[in-house]
């Protein structure tokens, strides 16, 4: 069997390309493009996306984890990766051997490294924390440098360079600007500090999507791009200088069509009621796909070019939708769920959270398919 012709993610590897061109031209001086590739390029699919991005000369990925980074390897990919998450100290040896760069949160950790690694030296790039609070040193420049020193003082790891993350990169507001812009002078603070002491680290970072877009800024080695590789917003109420692409479209087909009268019930919980005799089409995806349950009479998917209506509860495998509108829809027809007319940040909107949950979100029954 190729492919289950029931529910499946088309990914548009001309939109990836797009999105990159596009997004290169917000950046200035000598930043080069890394891609975040981790959550299985946002459930883009990693095996369909990675390789086309080597293709296009992407030099530079970031994972969460070692699975993810072990998973890139086996792929082939021979570009830098950065595990931005996570890696037991236990596993030094497998950054070793993959050759994977590790965020470091702190000295002590970088101590553990250190103490577990016996095949090398595991490279490291030092996390800053200047307002994201997640991860990170978070001191003023002086005791951050020290740090690092004490850092590349041991003997099994390398320090190539530091990084930083942005809390509200994406929000258009005075304050959230000036907070990134106090951001930023953080990590250049550490970095002139390290300068003033004869220290100069290889690749010093800070931005993501939204970062190369509204805080562009020279002096960052890499701008990580995420979100915006994918199609979507880092905040769909800010605009962007053009309108990136989305690169998935979630789709399942129609399984059955028929008139339901006035005063019938539909799906767990009777929470939608005919009103009045209508076109019902049941479609072939639900909560365990990925597809939101919380779109349950109020979301739209569209077929044969029109919009449809959500009825009553989206089950675990199935949903059903009100075609009335369509003369001619029958089994077999496929109805898309999100993509380019209602993007995965419009279910968002619906939904009370992010584009970037939707996707991440599409589970893994669903096949991911090359457009
Ligand atoms: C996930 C992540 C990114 C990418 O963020 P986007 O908003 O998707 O661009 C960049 N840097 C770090 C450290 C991250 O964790």
């Amino acid at each position: 069997m190729n492919c289950l012709r029931r529910c499946w993610a088309e990914i548009d590897l001309s939109a990836i390309k797009y999105n990159i061109e596009q997004y290169r031209t917000c950046l200035k001086g000598g930043t080069e493009l890394l891609c975040v590739v981790k959550a299985n390029c946002y459930g883009h699919s990693d095996k369909i996306v990675v390789p086309y991005l080597e293709r296009l000369g992407i030099k530079w990925f970031a994972v969460s984890n070692l699975i993810e980074a072990e998973h890139l390897r086996a792929l082939g990919v021979d570009g830098e990766i950065i595990i931005l998450g996570y890696t037991p100290e236990e596993n030094a040896d497998d950054l070793i051997r993959y050759n994977i760069i590790q965020a470091c949160t702190e000295y002590t950790y970088a101590q553990k490294l250190n103490e577990s690694a016996s095949a090398g030296r595991v490279r490291l790039h030092i996390a800053i924390d200047t307002g994201m609070t997640r991860i990170g040193l978070h001191g003023d420049a002086k005791t951050d440098a020290d740090d690092i020193q004490k850092i590349m003082a041991l003997g099994n790891v390398s320090v190539e360079g530091m990084f930083t993350h942005y809390a509200v990169a994406d929000c258009a507001d005075e304050d959230s600007i000036a907070y990134t812009k106090a951001q930023t002078e953080k990590i250049l603070a550490v970095d002139e500090e390290l300068k003033g002491r004869g220290v100069s680290l290889k690749c010093v970072h800070f931005l993501n999507s939204a970062g190369g877009v509204y805080h562009t800024n020279e002096k960052s080695a890499l701008a990580r791009l995420g979100i915006i590789l994918y199609g979507l917003y880092p905040d769909p109420s800010n605009p962007l200088p053009f309108e990136p692409k989305p690169v998935m479209q979630l789709k399942a087909v129609v399984s059955q069509v028929k008139y339901i009268e006035a005063g019938t019930d539909v799906s767990y919980g009777r929470t939608f009621t005919a009103d009045k005799r209508i076109k019902l089409a049941t479609v072939t995806a639900g909560y365990a796909d990925g597809f939101p349950r919380a779109l349950s009479n109020k979301g739209e998917v569209i077929i044969k070019g029109t919009r449809c209506k959500i009825v009553g509860r989206i089950c675990m495998d199935q949903f059903m939708c009100d075609v009335s509108a369509l003369d001619d829809v029958q089994a077999g027809d496929v109805a898309t769920l999100f993509g380019r007319e209602i993007t995965a940040d419009d279910i968002a909107g619906l939904t009370g959270t992010i584009g970037y949950e939707i996707v991440c979100g599409i589970a893994e029954r669903v096949p991911r398919i090359c457009k």
